[in-house]
């Protein structure tokens, strides 16, 4: 067993398209062990461009490690946020970005996913053909429907379904929400902006997902069916496979069949928000 390289080894595969409305592609994205995200742009006059691949190059710095801590990951969201705040008049003053994605994790030795999440791009996790949500939207539309004065449906058709109530930078000190997720071999992750899901329901991803074995594959066709229902706005795919993971059981030895001991909340198949830091700066 592996006992010294990554606890997720993973292959994936990234596609992109500006689609067939917008001019500019102001999408960016980082596909590189062990970072998976995408970030999603926002500003007009390509300062969304700006903001979003300024995002992906501070975390670009942590590409080849083996895995990384929420620590390592928030600091480094700290800095990104520094630079789009930063940005001149001109080149990208004012301008905002959504990120999410995963990072693999190394908890006490066992494989994690670590899921982030600001704005409404998604995060998605395909586990024994069950495709669930792991990112939950900051935005108008989710708040409403959370509120209970708003259903799925109609969301999906409401006016202000593009209106995000988190960002980084465009004025708002939102914090991201976090995620510990045990990683399991054959875990497919989804990472996309919100012109996927603007065009592909669930369902339609999921299929996709399931007939196409080969990540690369699955993210091209489902950049590619988007496109093709209209592609209304940018649209990134990654798509991450867990080819192996490291686990207690593989980590031990095997007259050590003592089971995890369930610490905190970290270890726990459920997804849910994991508090980070408390309240905005
Ligand atoms: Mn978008």
């Amino acid at each position: 067993m592996n006992r010294t390289g990554a606890t997720v080894v993973a292959v994936h595969g990234a596609a992109t398209d500006a689609g067939l409305r917008r001019a500019v592609n102001e999408d960016s994205f980082l596909a590189a062990a062990p970072l998976y995200l995408v970030a999603d742009g926002m500003g007009g006059h390509q300062a969304g461009e700006i903001a979003s691949a300024a995002v992906i190059d501070e975390f670009a710095g942590l590409t080849g490690r083996m895995s990384l801590t929420v620590d390592e990951v928030h600091a480094a969201f700290l800095r990104a946020r520094h630079r789009v705040e930063a940005l001149p008049p001109g080149a990208g003053a004012g301008a905002g970005t959504t990120l999410t994605g995963v990072v693999v994790a190394d908890i006490e030795g066992e494989g994690y996913w670590l899921a982030l999440n600001l704005g409404d791009s998604r995060t998605y996790r395909l586990s024994r053909g069950v495709l669930e949500q792991v990112s939950v939207d900051h935005s108008v539309v989710q708040e409403l429907i959370d509120s209970g004065s708003l259903d799925a449906v109609s969301a999906a058709q409401d006016p202000r379904r593009n209106v995000i109530t988190r960002a980084i930078g465009a004025g708002s000190d939102g914090e991201p929400d976090y995620w510990l997720i045990p990683a399991e071999r054959g875990d497919r992750m989804l990472v996309c902006s919100d012109g996927l899901p603007g065009e592909l329901d669930a369902d339609g991803i999921r299929e996709i997902l399931i007939a196409e074995a080969d990540p690369q594959r699955a993210a091209t066709r489902l950049v590619d069916e988007a496109v093709r229902r209209g592609g209304r706005d940018n649209i990134t795919a990654l798509v991450v496979d867990a080819l192996t993971v490291r686990s207690r059981s593989t980590v031990s030895d095997d007259h050590d069949t003592t089971p995890p001991s369930p610490d905190a909340d970290e270890i726990d198949g459920d997804t849910r928000p994991r508090a980070l830091a408390a309240g905005g700066s």
